[in-house]
């Protein structure tokens, strides 16, 4: 059991800062979860200006009884646990004590000299990606939620490129039949992608390499493409793995089909720590309607579509191709309120006694740190 000390005995204190990520909008604690958290006997100090990309003022801070701390220097000198969305930039790491937590999306196989730098200084590093697939961790997990947030956005984006109407409408102008929408990649972004669309009235149907979901996406009203493979890429993490080469060639075969119909395609296709496969080759979108519109949430994997420009808007072969690199942070009140829980329910679970007790022999503890007392705890790189 690791044990780590509050400065000054007082009670814990921890920070909150504004992300320094280019164009990310998201606040890791909202004023909500920092009331509830100071309830507990907590002490919470939020860097001027940290939630007012997500229309958090620091007076609802106050309100919920966190200090506003103007000084970077002052407040992560003084904090015991800072929480983030994003890793921490060196600037921040130099400012953090040693024997100090910083929780957020550390991706520790990306990113090795992050992790090393937070040993060697006694960080201890709390990844919130490294969550392990329980029932359990869902509450705790953020990539779930913010995966929900982006497959909402998507196809709020989709709909906004599209020059048609999404719903069947019945007028006085003449019935117009509804959109057709293609989920390639049916995981929390995609399942949530088929539900918007289907309430939005499009005609849903959506695929993926896991047999298992079958039942989740009709269940939402839309319909299960086969594409005849006869292996499951499901894992036990329920993960996806790559599939063999005559499976992909049943899948293209498919995807060329079923995208010559469609007017928007979202794509959520993701492989762990892999590049994510490309499902859509030039030659598929040239094979698209003029109009349709296809969303890549795999942009900043590499993307889904060849064709994809990670954070641009293009417009190629007739097809507008949108490739979000924060789709989650496009939703920023909501996506930000989110992960606070989701960091709110880790640290319920992390903290004993008003300190933060770390149980290494607890599974959910032990996935997500990385570093502790100068160790590097997971295999990294
Ligand atoms: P993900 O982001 O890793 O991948 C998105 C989807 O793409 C997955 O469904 C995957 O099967 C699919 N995919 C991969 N390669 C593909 C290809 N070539 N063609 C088509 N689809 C492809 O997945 P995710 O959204 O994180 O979730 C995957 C599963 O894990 C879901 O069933 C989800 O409910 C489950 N999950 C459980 C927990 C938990 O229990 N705590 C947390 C998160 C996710």
């Amino acid at each position: 059991m690791g044990l780590e000390e509050t400065q000054g005995g007082n009670a814990m204190k921890l920070a909150v800062v504004k992300e320094v990520k280019a164009d990310e909008r998201r606040v890791a604690l909202v004023p909500e979860t920092v009331g509830r958290l100071i309830a507990k006997g907590l002490a919470v100090a939020v860097e001027a200006g940290a939630g007012s990309g997500a229309w958090f003022p620091d007076r609802d801070y106050q309100q919920a009884g966190a200090t506003i701390e103007p000084s970077l220097e002052a407040l992560l000198g003084a904090a015991d646990v800072l929480v983030k969305i994003h890793a921490p930039e060196q600037h921040e790491i130099d400012l953090m004590r040693p024997g100090s937590v910083v929780v957020g999306l550390l991706y520790p196989r990306f990113n090795p000299d992050l992790i090393r730098r937070l040993g060697e200084k006694r960080i201890t590093a709390v990844a919130l990606d490294s969550m392990p697939r329980t029932s359990m961790a869902q509450v705790m997990d953020v990539l779930s939620s913010q995966s929900t947030a982006a497959g909402y956005r998507a196809v709020i984006l989709a709909a906004r490129a599209l020059p048609k109407f999404l719903p069947m409408l019945m007028t006085p102008a003449g019935t117009i039949g509804p959109a057709r929408v293609l989920v390639l990649g049916a995981g929390v972004a995609g399942l949530q992608a088929i539900s918007m669309a289907r309430r939005l009235g499009a005609v849903v149907e959506a695929f993926d390499v896991r047999g298992a979901v079958k039942e989740e996406i009709e269940s939402l009203g839309a319909r299960f493409i086969d594409a005849g493979i006869t292996e499951d890429a499901g894992t036990s993490g329920s993960y996806a793995r790559e599939v063999s080469a005559e499976s992909q060639q049943k899948i293209a075969a498919i995807i060329t089909d079923r995208l010559s119909r469609t007017d928007i395609c979202i794509t959520t296709a993701r492989l762990p720590g892999r590049r994510a496969p490309v499902l859509i080759t030039a030659e598929m979108v040239r094979g698209m309607r003029p109009g349709s519109v296809i969303v890549d949430l795999a942009a900043d994997q590499g993307g889904n579509c060849a064709l994809t420009e990670p954070g641009a808007e293009v417009v190629r072969e007739g097809v507008t191709i949108i490739g979000p690199t924060n789709a989650a942070g496009e939703v920023a009140v909501h996506a930000s309120q989110m992960f606070s829980r989701n960091v709110e329910r880790l640290l319920n679970h992390l903290i004993r006694d008003g300190a933060l007790r770390l149980d290494l022999k607890d599974e959910l503890t032990r996935s997500c740190v990385i570093t502790h007392d100068g160790n590097v705890l997971e295999a990294v790189g």
